[in-house]
């Protein structure tokens, strides 16, 4: 019998974007906290498009009982606006931040700021605010997409560990091995933080095809060829996914993970019926 359990889970959300969404959104919190998740975390938009939406989002949370974690993207950000943040989430009680890169939406050219790479966010944090924040950062078995090779992100990923990060959550995945291989390789570099999963569920084919194309993230070509056929049969299509993600979770457990991260995309059903179907 392993040792996980249900607190090795974290749930990502998004910050809804209108009142019925934000509605919605409690709905959903309340189904999923029955999960009783470590945490939740919330999204950022880079340039700032959601910088309010994610603390309000994270206060929604923290009413509810449930530790949350910003996220915070730096790129194109200025020292001061950074503070400014780390300073209120710090003054509000917040102990954790997922701290990102982020992706500079498109037409807004080249990143001239101070603030790079996620390792300059994690060294700023350090600096500016000690140990006060569990500092998460992202990581990329099957290799971030801007990366020149397998090798050099993982140079890069082991400087952002250096700078401080506690613990990393991958970009999703559907192969284990992956995963597996990339732990292996970072326990040779020296790294001993724990690297925690990320996990998509599927529920629509368009959209993770779509997410996974800008991300870098593989669907093998197995899943493609049973998600087409399925078409527009959407219950057909959740069912598979769930069978799929949940086969994908029990192999990463029975590995010995250290938790699991859900993207939930604010939606309960996917990620509650992975949930019910594991054993540990
Ligand atoms: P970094 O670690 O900085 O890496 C980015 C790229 O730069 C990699 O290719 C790396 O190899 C390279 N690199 C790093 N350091 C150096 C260096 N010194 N010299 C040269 N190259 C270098 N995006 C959002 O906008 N908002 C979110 O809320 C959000 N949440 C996310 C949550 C998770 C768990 C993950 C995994 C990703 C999330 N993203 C989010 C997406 C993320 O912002 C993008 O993947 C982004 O492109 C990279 O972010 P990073 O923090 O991993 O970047």
């Amino acid at each position: 019998m392993s040792s996980f359990s249900d607190e090795a889970f974290s749930l990502e959300f998004f910050p809804p974007r209108d009142q019925v969404s934000r509605e919605r959104l409690v709905g959903t919190a309340k189904q999923l906290l029955a999960m009783h998740p470590r945490y939740v975390s919330v999204t950022f938009g880079a340039g700032g498009s959601t910088r309010d939406g994610t603390a309000e989002t994270v206060s929604m949370f923290s009413q509810l009982g449930c530790e949350a974690a910003p996220h915070l993207s730096c790129i194109g950000a200025s020292r001061e606006s950074l503070v400014q943040l780390l300073d209120q989430y710090k003054a509000r009680g917040i102990r954790r931040i997922v701290a990102l890169r982020g992706d500079l939406p498109s037409g807004m050219g080249n990143n001239d700021s101070d603030y790079r790479y996620a390792s300059d966010l994690v060294r700023l944090i350090r600096e500016h605010a000690g140990d006060w924040f569990h500092i998460e950062v992202g990581a990329y078995p099957e290799m971030h997409p801007q990366a020149d090779s397998p090798e050099q992100d993982l140079d890069h990923f082991v400087t952002k560990v250096s700078a401080g990060a506690n613990s990393a959550i991958t970009q999703y995945f559907f192969n284990a091995d992956a995963y597996f291989d990339f732990v292996d390789r970072a326990v040779q570099r020296g790294v001993t933080i724990p690297i925690v999963p990320g996990i998509m569920p599927i529920t629509n084919s368009t959209q993770l095809l779509r997410f996974s194309q800008m991300c870098g993230a593989e669907v093998p070509r197995w899943i493609r060829l049973r998600l087409a056929q399925f078409g527009d049969d959407k219950a057909s299509i959740r069912a598979f996914g769930a069978e799929v993600v949940t086969q994908l979770c029990q192999k990463l457990i029975d590995g010995g993970v250290p938790g699991i991260h859900f993207y939930t995309l604010n939606n309960a059903e996917a990620t509650l019926s992975v949930w019910k179907n594991l054993r540990y």
